[in-house]
């Protein structure tokens, strides 16, 4: 069985999982040092995973957000003013 694991947006602290009555659960997310076996073959040794004091939903970080596009955005600005002192 896998269980779903969220992804984390940056800088998100707390849970925004919502319950059966569509209310937000707002738990604390922290560091889950000792993930289990199934969750570990699910995303891997290497990444971290948190999980919601109140529900245990998992989330793991946007991996995407860290790497490629925070490249982007030191190169896009740059682009974009050339563009414009083109015009
Ligand atoms: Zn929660």
């Amino acid at each position: 069985m896998t269980k779903a694991i969220k992804e984390k947006k940056p800088g998100q602290r707390a849970c925004d999982e919502r319950d059966a009555k569509g209310e937000l659960c707002v738990g604390h997310l922290k560091r889950w040092f000792a993930p289990d076996e199934e969750t570990l073959k699910q995303v891997g040794k290497e990444v971290e995973i948190y999980r919601c004091e109140r529900c245990h939903t998992l989330y793991r970080p946007a991996s995407t957000d860290d790497s490629s596009a925070g490249l982007r955005f030191t190169v896009r600005p740059v682009s974009l003013l050339g563009g414009f002192l083109r015009k």
